[in-house]
């Protein structure tokens, strides 16, 4: 063979591999296109793909011009109010001016409604308020005062206030097998989808199969903002075309839950607070098609910190409408008035179980009426 044709024949092999080589790797690609069913957008990766505890972030890189799937990893939920805390610095203001008024001596009837004012104005609520300087004035008059305890007699009937006794877990936990089947509700803008998002990081974080379903059929973007939310961390999110029947989307989510053996499925609902009627009806009917496949294991109501009465207002009505089980206080780090948790606890009777701390996907954390206080107190 002559060297001419030795070179031939080598370019030849090369070219050879080169073209098999394409083509298995092609062939070998994971599929990126529209979902199997129409109506669900699957998030879900690939078994081999599913992150594992110690692998923090899977890349899942698809040919140029393809899209390309990044699935996160969302921090543990126990170390979130640690980390969150300074994100409460807001409610500082209202301990530095108790304290600064518990330290007059003597305690005088202008000083005690100064301190009524404060806590008013930090959305405690008129009775709370009442029942608190009655038990301050009280305690500081048999024990004595002093700076350093006021400051702990503060914190205790503070404490004793917020109600740390309340059960805050979440029920995720289906009867028979089936799944946990969370509603949420709660007006536009209080951060119901943005909570619902956040709460599927939870729910990933620990290992949960996840369902979510885009029920907020009235407002344009929240489907898709919750798709988003779902994509990051490969949770199937199921939707109806806008302006669908939003009780027809929450039935489709649940059965995929169950069809999927999910552990649990999170319904996002429409916040549209027009009348109670309206509401009743909405809601009610949601409510109905779900529990024809499963039991609710929690009715959460979102509220926005930050609107102090109307807020109240809004958590009346929806009291009034479905049986809440748990309020998911938002933009608490936007506020100084974290006096809403007590007002909102009475007001409901069930306890706030989580805490909206910003816009991160990982700032929501469970309500710790301890670490609470002592953001309150910490001057
Ligand atoms: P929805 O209409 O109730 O579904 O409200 P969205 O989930 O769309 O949230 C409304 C706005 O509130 C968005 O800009 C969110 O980023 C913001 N938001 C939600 N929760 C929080 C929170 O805990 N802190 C802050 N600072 N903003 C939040």
């Amino acid at each position: 063979m002559t060297a001419t044709e030795i070179i031939v024949l080598v370019v030849a092999i090369a070219a050879i591999i080169l073209v098999v080589g394409s083509i298995a790797l092609v062939a070998g690609r994971k599929r990126v296109g529209p979902p199997t069913t129409p109506s669900v957008d699957s998030g879900a990766p690939d078994a081999a793909l599913t992150p594992s505890p110690d692998q923090p972030l899977i890349v899942e890189s698809s040919a140029p011009g393809a899209s390309t799937t990044t699935l996160e990893r969302p921090e543990p939920i126990a170390s979130r109010l640690v980390r969150l805390r300074q994100r409460l610095s807001g409610q500082g203001a209202l301990g530095r001016g108790l304290l600064l008024l518990l330290s007059r001596d003597p305690l005088d009837e202008d000083t005690w409604e100064a301190v009524e004012d404060s806590l008013i104005t930090a959305d405690i609520g008129v009775g709370p308020t009442g029942e608190l300087v009655e038990k301050l004035r009280e305690r500081l008059r048999v024990e004595g005062g002093g700076a350093d305890q006021a400051k702990a007699i503060l914190a205790e009937e503070l404490l004793a206030l917020v109600d740390p006794g309340m059960d805050r877990s979440l029920n995720l936990v289906g009867p028979d097998g089936l799944p946990g089947v969370v509603m949420v509700v709660g007006v536009n803008g209080a951060g119901k989808t943005t909570s619902v998002g956040k709460l599927a990081r939870v729910m990933v974080a620990e290992d949960k199969n996840v369902v979510l379903g885009a029920a907020d059929t009235f407002r344009a973007a929240a489907t898709e903002q919750l798709k988003t939310w779902g994509e990051r961390v490969g949770v199937d999110v199921v939707a109806g075309p806008e302006g669908s029947d939003p009780a027809s989307v929450a039935f489709d989510s649940v059965k995929e839950g169950l069809d999927r053996g999910a552990d649990v499925v999170v319904v996002d609902t429409a916040g549209r607070l027009q009348n109670k009627q309206g509401l009743m009806d909405e809601l009610g009917k949601v409510k109905r098609v779900i529990e024809k496949q499963a039991p609710l294991s929690e009715v959460l109501l979102v509220l926005d910190a930050t609107t102090g009465q109307n807020g109240l207002i809004q958590a009346r009505v929806f009291g009034e409408v479905v049986d809440v089980t748990g309020i998911v206080l938002t933009k608490l780090d936007g506020t100084a008035k974290g006096g809403i948790v007590v007002a909102v606890q009475r007001e409901l009777g069930v306890p706030v179980k989580l805490v909206g701390l910003g816009e991160g996907p990982d700032d929501l954390a469970p309500f710790d009426p301890k670490t609470f206080v002592d953001a309150i107190l910490s001057a």
